[in-house]
C-alpha cells in the first residue's frame, strides 16, 4: 500500500540533497538527518509506514492512493526530547505567585512528588496519556518522558512503567531532587537511586538523567548516578545549568551524554566543550518564558557549531506547555534562531538528542511522521504564534490526529 501526498506548498525534509529541484532529492538522500532543507511544490510517497520518495510534485511516481495538501506546508513530526508527563496534581498557584514576583526554586518539585505518590496507577496513566495526546494533536510524533516525581523504589518503578506505555524514549530520573524523608541523609538517597531504584527502573528505561544543580545534585553525585545508569545499560542525559552557572554541561560532555538540557547559563568553556563533543544542547525556551529567567544564548551555541535541539520540558512546575509550535515561536522571537533553525531544532535536533536516525527528517527510509500545517510555509508557527495551525498529523504513515482540510 503506497500513498502519494502531493500539492505540498513547502516540504521540509531536513535531508541532504533536498531542494536541488532535479527530481531525485529524496531518493538520493542518506537516511540520516541533515541540515534544514525544503522543496517547493513538492510531493512525498509513503510506503509501509516509511518515506519512500520525496521530490517535485510534477515528477512524483504513481501510488495506490493520493492526498492533496492544497499548497500547505508539510514538516517532519516534532521530536520533543524533554518532557515530564508522569505526575499528579498541578501548580497553578505557584505559577501565579511566581508571576507576582516569587522566584522559581527547584524545591517546588516536592509538592508534585507528594501528589504523585498519593495518586493511583490509573490516575498517573490517564494524566500521562492525556498530555501525550495533547502533544500529538500539536504535531509531536516522538516524545521523551521522564520519571522523577515518585522518588521511592515503588513510585519510580511505576512511573517508568507508565512512561513506557506512551513512548519508547523513557528516562529514569530518580535523581530529580532529594525527597523530604532523605533531607538529613542525601548520601543515603544517592545509594538508593544508584542501587535498588535503578535496578527496578532500568528494565523499563532507555536513558538515565540527573538534575545537576545547586539545590539538587552536585557534580560528583551526578557523575555517580550517570555511571551507575550506564552500568545498567542506560544512556546518559543531564539537566544542566538551568538556575545558574554550574558543572552540569561539562559533566554531560565528559560522560558522553546524548544531551545537556536547559543550558541557560553558559561559560565559554561550556560552549567550547559542547562544540568539541557529541552532546546536543537542548534548549527549553518555555521554561524561561514560564519562570521569567533569561533565555539561553542560542546564537552563541549555533555560531560555535553546537548541535541545538529545542523541547518543551512539559512539567507541572517550571513549564506546563506541551506545544512544540510555541517553543519554535519562542526560539525564533526570544533566542534569535532563524525560522529554519528553529524548525530543524524541533525536529532533527530533537532526534539527535535522542540518538534517533529514523525520525526528525523526511529523507527516504525515515519513519513517515508528518505534520500538515494549515499554512503555506514552515515559518508560520513563529509568524502566527499561539494559533493552532497543525491540521493533520501522521505517525508511521498513519493519520493519528486532525484531518486534511479541503484543497
Ligand atoms: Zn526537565
Amino acid at each position: 500500500m503506497s500513498t502519494l501526498i502531493t500539492n505540498i506548498g513547502e516540504l521540509v525534509t531536513n535531508a541532504p540533497g533536498a531542494g536541488d529541484g532535479a527530481g531525485h532529492p529524496g531518493a538520493a538522500a542518506p537516511a540520516g538527518p541533515g541540515p534544514f532543507a525544503a522543496i517547493a511544490g513538492a510531493a512525498l510517497v509513503v510506503e509501509d509506514g516509511r518515506v519512500a520518495w520525496t521530490g517535485p510534485a510534477a515528477r512524483a511516481p504513481a501510488a495506490d492512493e493520493m492526498i492533496d495538501c492544497g499548497g500547505r506546508a508539510v514538516l517532519p513530526g516534532f521530536v520533543d526530547s524533554h518532557a515530564h508527563l508522569v505526575f499528579a496534581g498541578e501548580r497553578s498557584a505557584e505559577f501565579a505567585a511566581r508571576m507576582a514576583g516569587t522566584p522559581y526554586r527547584a524545591g517546588g518539585i516536592r509538592s508534585t512528588v507528594a501528589a504523585t505518590r498519593a495518586a493511583s496507577d490509573g490516575r498517573l496513566r490517564a494524566n500521562a496519556e492525556r498530555l501525550a495526546a495533547e502533544m500529538l494533536r500539536q504535531g509531536t510524533t516522538t516524545l521523551e518522558c521522564k520519571s522523577g516525581y515518585g522518588l521511592t523504589v515503588g513510585d519510580e518503578r511505576r512511573s517508568v512503567a507508565v512512561a513506557a506505555g506512551i513512548t519508547g524514549e523513557v528516562t529514569f530520573l530518580g535523581a530529580h531532587v532529594v525527597p523530604p524523608e532523605f533531607e538529613a541523609d542525601p548520601a543515603g538517597y544517592l545509594d538508593l537511586v544508584c542501587g535498588p531504584m535503578l535496578a527496578a527502573c532500568a528494565p523499563h528505561a532507555r536513558w538515565v538523567d540527573v538534575f545537576c544543580e545547586r539545590g539538587a545534585f552536585g557534580p560528583d553525585e551526578a557523575r555517580a548516578v550517570l555511571a551507575a545508569g550506564q552500568a545498567a545499560g542506560l544512556m546518559p542525559r543531564v539537566h544542566a545549568n538551568q538556575l545558574g552557572p554550574g558543572p552540569g554541561v561539562l559533566l554531560a560532555v565528559e560522560m558522553g551524554a546524548a544531551s545537556a538540557d536547559h543550558c541557560t547559563y553558559l561559560t565559554g568553556a561550556d560552549v567550547d566543550a559542547l562544540a568539541a563533543g557529541t552532546t546536543v544542547a537542548t534548549l527549553l525556551p518555555g521554561v524561561e518564558f514560564s519562570t521569567r529567567q533569561p533565555y539561553p544564548d542560542a546564537r552563541r551555541l549555533l555560531d560555535a557549531g553546537v548541535t541545538v535541539a529545542i523541547a518543551t520540558d512539559c512539567n507541572p512546575g517550571s513549564c506546563f506547555t506541551s506545544s512544540m509550535p510555541l517553543c519554535i515561536a519562542l526560539a525564533v522571537r526570544e533566542m534569535r534562531l532563524t525560522t529554519q533553525e528553529a524548525v530543524w531544532a524541533a525536529t532533527a535536533g530533537g532526534a539527535r538528542a535522542l540518538r534517533r536516525a529514523d525520525v526528525g527528517h523526511l529523507g527516504a527510509g525515515a519513519r513517515a511522521d508528518l505534520v500538515l500545517l494549515d499554512a503555506p510555509s514552515h515559518a508560520y508557527p513563529a509568524y502566527r504564534p499561539g494559533v493552532p495551525l497543525v491540521a493533520a498529523v501522521w505517525r508511521a504513515g498513519e493519520l493519528v490526529a486532525g484531518a486534511v482540510p479541503p484543497a
